[in-house]
């Protein structure tokens, strides 16, 4: 029923309670925010690795520097396959407010 919903860009901005766990890899922390896409249903994960390009609030493709207490910016990142989507893009098009992770995963000591 989930993959009806079609491919588009749907601005969400309502501020979204995901799941957060970080791994340690070898010196490097990897951020993983899990939860319920609010417009397609799916369920998805997004992994913020040490080399990944995060997107700041406000910013694009920038990477991000402090892992502050700002809302997070990111598209949905589900599997299913949401028509028309674009050869290159993942989930169903939404952009999504998250709430930050806790302090105590993000190094904040
Ligand atoms: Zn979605
Ligand atoms: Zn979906």
């Amino acid at each position: 029923m989930s993959s009806a919903t079609e491919y588009q860009h749907v601005r969400h901005d309502a501020l979204l309670t995901f799941q957060w766990t970080v791994q340690e890899n070898e010196g490097d922390r990897e951020l993983t925010a899990s939860g319920t896409c609010p417009v397609c249903g799916c369920a998805m994960t997004w992994r913020i690795g040490p080399t990944q390009t995060v997107i700041p609030k406000g910013g694009f493709l920038g990477r991000r520097e402090d892992l502050g207490p700002e809302p997070w910016k990111t598209s949905c990142r589900c599997e299913s396959y949401h028509q028309p989507r674009p050869a290159n893009a993942r989930g169903c098009g939404a952009w999504l407010t998250l709430a930050p992770p806790p302090a105590h995963l993000t190094g904040g000591s």
